[in-house]
Order: structure tokens, then sequence, then C-alpha cells
């Protein structure tokens, strides 16, 4: 069994994607093709912006925007504390400062009043000068944005939605990366809309921000490439990688998400009461890069994943160490307590989850679970 069967996608699209792939093979136009531009349009349609800018992968997305919004030394932005690295990352690298928060138990996103305490701290310290908030769809659920975009405006700062994960879910009916100043998601092959290598995008409906963008992905060109009219850097997707999401946003659309949320139904109506399943709010839809379970304990957990493990079923922990928690961020000081990330840390599994799972799929590894913790 596959955590996320991208094999058996590409068998149901294989026609297509090949095809694609060939096109860019005749043009010869590996860097800057017609797809690149031509996909930028449809992402930017789809998630309901103005301006879509690819470039080489999620980091370097986020790290865009960081240059973007002169993000500096001195400047403190707010990230939460259960997520992946990067988020992180690409605020120190600047040479700003990352300041954590904590997460809900229940959505894994931003606990606001965490964020809240977090800010205040920072302010009435002094030291720091606050800049910006990132937030992140973990798991495919977008994060509170009317709560966020609201504690942005009154605090005056820039918020960034980190839709890596969240590409494809939505609010009502305003989908995931439209939120905040500025969003970017990854095309990382596991990730919802995944490409077949790196691949990253930005959107927002600022157009001040979309030149800058564009013109620092290429070197920080001006009116053309050989002009640079500032110091950028060189990252950009590939055409042949725009080409095969071209074919992958199509399914995706038409019925990748919808499949999704029927296994993560299924999940829950065999697991719901034996053990902690996902919550999702009434007006939240998911694009589910992954079902996460909660259960009592490390020990719990690690037997749990031990014993799938022995009948050929992949889990995963996403996250194993809270931000806070990590050896490249030991010199920074904590503003806030993230009780919450540390527990989830040690209680979390991700269970096998993609569109192409079958009912027999879920039904034998919700059985196991079940079996494991003597609830037949
Ligand atoms: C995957 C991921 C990134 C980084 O994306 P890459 O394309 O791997 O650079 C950033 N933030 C989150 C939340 C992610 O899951």
């Amino acid at each position: 069994m596959q955590f996320r069967d991208l094999k058996e996608q590409y068998r149901v699209l294989k026609e297509d994607i090949d095809q694609a792939v060939l096109n860019v093979m005749s043009d010869c136009n590996f860097i800057g093709g017609k797809q690149v531009a031509e996909l930028e349009r449809e992402l930017a349609e789809y998630v309901g912006v103005k301006h879509c800018i690819t470039c080489g992968n999620g980091t370097d997305a986020l790290s865009m925007v960081m240059m973007a919004w002169d993000i500096k030394e001195g400047d403190a932005v707010f990230v939460p504390d259960f997520t992946f690295f990067a988020s992180g990352e690409v605020v120190a690298f600047e040479g700003a400062t990352p300041v954590f928060y904590d997460v809900c138990m229940d959505t894994f996103n931003a606990d606001i009043d965490s964020l809240k305490a977090a800010i205040k701290a920072v302010k009435e310290e002094g030291k720091l000068n606050p800049k910006a908030i990132i937030a992140v769809d973990l798991f495919g659920q977008p994060a509170d944005y009317s709560s966020l975009e609201k504690i942005a405006e009154e605090n005056h700062l820039l918020l960034l939605e980190d839709g890596a994960q969240g590409f494809g879910g939505r609010i009502g009916e305003k989908r995931a990366c439209s939120f905040g100043n500025a969003a970017t998601t990854s095309f990382f092959p596991a990730k919802p809309l995944g490409c077949y290598g790196d691949g990253g995008a930005i959107f927002t409906n600022d157009d001040v921000v979309a030149e800058y963008l564009e013109s620092i992905r290429v070197h920080g060109k001006g009116t053309f490439k050989y002009d640079n009219v500032r110091v950028g850097w060189n990252s950009r997707l590939d055409t042949i990688q725009a080409a095969i999401l071209q074919v992958k946003l199509k399914a995706f659309c038409e019925y990748e998400v919808e499949a999704v949320n029927k296994v993560a139904e299924q999940y829950t109506n065999l697991l719901y009461g034996v053990v902690k399943t996902p919550i999702v709010p009434k007006e939240m839809y998911s694009s589910w890069a992954q079902y996460t379970i909660q259960l009592e304990s490390k020990e719990q957990r690690d037997e749990i994943q031990k014993k799938l493990k022995e009948k050929d079923i992949p889990t995963m922990i996403y996250y194993p160490k809270a931000m806070h928690k990590q050896t490249a961020f030991g010199n920074l000081k904590e503003y806030v307590e993230c009780k919450n990330t540390e527990k989830l840390c040690d209680t979390v599994l991700a269970l096998p989850m993609h569109p192409y799972m079958k009912t027999e799929e879920i039904e034998f590894i919700a059985g196991e679970i079940r079996k494991i913790l003597d609830r037949k």
C-alpha cells in the first residue's frame, strides 16, 4: 500500500501527461515556455486572485514574499509552532526573527489567543519590530482567516498565507491561497497539487508586489533580462513542470479534491469515537493534504504506527518536533508557551491519503486500527 499513490495517478493520467511533456520536448522551450504563462492564468483564475507568479518551489515562494515585503534583521514575523520547517526558516534566512505561536488541538491551525499573546509580548518587550504574520493551512484545511485578517489589520501587520498544503481548500466560496496580502503554495510531488519535481507559486492582488516578484525571480530584471534593476535570484517553474501541472490541475478540479473529501468522510465514519478524528469546522473545506488522527499518548501512537507497518500500512508523523524545539532555532526566545503543539507532536499520526484510495483499503486500515485498540 502507498501512503500517497502517485503511480496510480500517473496510470490514470498517463496519456495526457506524456503528450504534454512531449509537446515541450518538441518545442524545446524549456524555460519560460507558453505553458508557464497559461498555467499562471489558470491558477490565478481558479484561486480567484489577480496575479499568480510561479517559481522554483514552495520555500522560494515564501522567501520571495519576505523579500518583497523587505523583511529584515530586527523584524518579528509570527509563525505557527506546528508546521513544516520552511514556514519559519524563510524568516530567519532574511535575518528576521520568527516568533512562534501555538495552534488549536482541533484544527492544527493558528490559535488566535496564542497569536495575540505573542504579538503583545513582542510589543511589550520593545526589541523587535512586529512586521508580519505567517499562517499555515496545515494538512489541507485553511486557517481562520476572518480572525487572522482582523488581527493583522489591528496591529498593522502583513499577512501571508502559507498554502503549501492548503491548495484546493476553501472557506465558504473563497478559495485557499486567496487570503491575506499574499499567499504561497508548493507543487512538491506529494502536495495536494503536485508536479514531477519541484515547483511553487505566489498569489496576490497587489500589483506592486507582483511586479517586484516577477523581477526578482529572474535576477532582478527590469524591462528585459539583461537590464537588472535590483539584486534578485533565479527561481522559475520549468516548462515541463508547468505542462504536467496543466493536466493535473484539470483532474484536481474535476474530481480529485472531491475524491479526497470522500476518503476523509469514510475514514471519519469508521474511526469516529475510536481515535480523535480530524475536525473540519462547518464553513471550511479541506483539500486533505493529510488525514491526521490523534492518539492518547506517544506510547500508544508509536505502537499503532509499528503494528500498522507490520500489516504493510504506511503512516507518517507530521510533525514530530515543534518549531521552537528545532536545533536550528535553539537561540530564539520563546514569547509564548506552545503546549498544544508539544502534545500534538507526540500524538499525531497521518494515515494513507490520496484521491485514488479504494474503499477496501480505507476499511482495512480502519479495521486494523480498531483491532489494535481492541474496539472491534
Ligand atoms: C512543503 C511545504 C513548504 C515548502 O515547499 P517546498 O516546495 O518543498 O519548498 C512550505 N510550507 C509548508 C507548510 C509545506 O508543507
